[in-house]
């Protein structure tokens, strides 16, 4: 080090360097500096936020607890950015961070999915209770797959099924078998797993359990309950719908769902009286035009009998194998119709940019439609022309990052690009996609890997709280009431929180 500074001395000379201090500071190199950081602070997401003092005092204590969070990962040389969020949830669960964001206010959950909310273990427990619950345990075939649940009455039960709760008791190992089965862990960052081939598995493991009256009541009771405790007040569920039906009466018409969700959420406001619902129409991106048209009617009737808890239609699927958005152009100018002709509108709310490819351009489509909100929008940052619309329109980004690395769009969470689309001023909020299938309930997980990773202030944190509910498809009236209820929330978050951190 003496020797790197002497031969500075003898390069430059040693009187020469008090002038050159004064000539910087002369300059206004520092000003431009100060004001270019000020400018870029003024573009972000967030700019519109001012915090109180306590909020101000809370901000400085989450940072030192990040800090000493990253510290301590340093110290034990834990690899914490070049892991999984499967590997580091241990840590996760231990930090202090974490129950800090256990007690967050979480205002809404924008974009997750039926058959991806309620806890999986809970899955295999409550579907056992069922004698007439029965799990396939061969090899997969067309019709089955290993571990696929579904309800059966006594003497038509199909080849190759078994009472899940003989099988559970005969053999204790397969409750954590079948557990795995329900469960999408990336468990390391670089081994090679077919994502969406899994994903989907998954998903048709429990889809047969979901229509089964009494089982989806329990079902949806669980999943509202777990939300409810992690603090979050208002759903919104990108709904597949299909008949429910029991032994007893058989199939019941599609809106018996949408009754019985209406009745649960009244079931809920026993003990939370602000939980609200609203149910996104979700129909699959590898269908034809003629069922979207089809699809899309159902949507907009159900909508004009329930206009309290449709909100929109959306597609879903894989992106990259299903069909553009703009495949079904026909279908988005029918809309139009349909609206005036049943008097209702029914807005969109699409998946759209799931994708790090440029190939992908269903970002484009959303400029051009009413859209309100963007699932996932991974690659939007590639298309700087439609990022400046959306900021325009302003169209909200759901953001999942859970979801998007264990999906294999992003693995060192911190280039997740979220970061450059808050930055550049697209509103964003949190949300976890499908909870259940990543092992994990509620928002606290995805809420503490963004403040992690991407570096949040409380500033950057109330304003996606907030966001989940302006952004919301609540009406005005429920919007009004419910940011009255998570304003007192949050403010009461603050207090708690920087009494707790004292
Ligand atoms: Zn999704």
């Amino acid at each position: 080090m003496m020797k790197k500074y002497f031969t500075y001395i003898l390069l430059l000379g040693f009187p020469l360097l008090g002038a050159q201090n004064r000539s910087i500071e002369n300059s206004g190199y520092q000003q431009n500096w100060t004001l270019l950081e000020k400018e870029n602070e003024a573009m972000a997401f967030d700019a519109d936020i001012k915090l109180s003092d306590a909020e101000i005092i809370l901000d400085k204590k989450l940072f030192q607890l990040r800090n000493d969070f990253l510290d301590e990962t340093k110290k034990k040389k834990v690899p914490i950015y070049n892991r999984s969020f499967n590997e580091i949830k241990p840590l996760i669960e231990d930090s202090k961070l974490f129950s800090l964001f256990q007690t967050m206010p979480k205002g809404g959950l924008l974009h997750t999915h039926s058959g991806g909310l309620a806890d999986a273990k809970w899955v295999i427990e409550a579907a056992r209770k069922y004698k007439e619950c029965y799990v396939y345990d061969q090899e997969d075939t067309k019709e089955f797959i290993f571990g696929q649940m579904a309800f059966f009455e006594n003497g038509k039960v199909p080849k190759g099924f078994v009472n899940l709760n003989q099988k559970l008791t005969s053999n204790p190992k397969f409750e954590k078998e079948l557990t795995d089965l329900l469960i999408l862990k990336r468990d390391n960052l670089c081994s090679y797993t077919d994502y969406w081939i899994e994903f989907e598995k998954r998903f048709q493991r429990i889809n047969l359990l979901l229509p089964y009256r009494p089982f989806f009541k329990e079902y949806y009771l669980k999943g509202f309950q777990d939300l409810a405790k992690d603090k979050v007040q208002h759903v919104e569920i990108r709904y597949i719908f299909e008949e429910l039906y029991d032994f007893q009466h058989g199939k019941y018409p599609l809106k018996t769902s949408i009754t019985d969700l209406r009745d649960l959420v009244k079931e809920m406001h026993q003990s939370n009286p602000e939980f609200s619902l609203k149910l996104i129409y979700s129909s699959f991106k590898f269908f034809d035009k003629e069922r979207i048209e089809k699809e899309l009617e159902t949507a907009i009737k159900l909508k004009k009998e329930f206009p309290d808890m449709i909100s929109g239609f959306d597609l879903v699927a894989d992106e990259a194998a299903g069909k553009s958005i703009n495949f079904f152009q026909d279908n988005w100018v029918k809309l139009n119709e349909l609206n005036k002709k049943y008097g209702v509108e029914l807005p969109l709310f699409l998946h759209a940019g799931e994708s790090n490819s440029v190939f992908n351009k269903n970002v484009l489509d959303i400029a051009l439609l009413n859209n309100q909100r963007i699932g996932h929008g991974l690659n939007l940052i590639y298309f700087p022309k439609t990022m400046e619309l959306i900021k325009k329109q302003d169209k909200l980004v759901e953001v999942s990052p859970i979801s998007n690395q264990v999906l294999g769009y992003v693995s060192d969470l911190r280039n997740h690009p979220a970061r450059v689309l808050m930055s550049n001023g697209i509103q964003c909020s949190i949300s976890s996609d499908d909870p259940s299938v990543y092992g994990y309930n509620g928002l606290s997980y995805d809420f503490w890997v963004a403040f992690v990773y991407w570096e949040l202030d409380v500033k950057a944190l109330k304003k996606l709280v907030f966001n989940s509910i302006n952004y919301s498809s609540l009406n005005k009236n429920e919007k009004k009431n419910a940011v009255e209820h998570l304003n007192k929330e949050w403010n009461d978050f603050i207090q708690q929180a920087n009494k707790k951190l004292n």
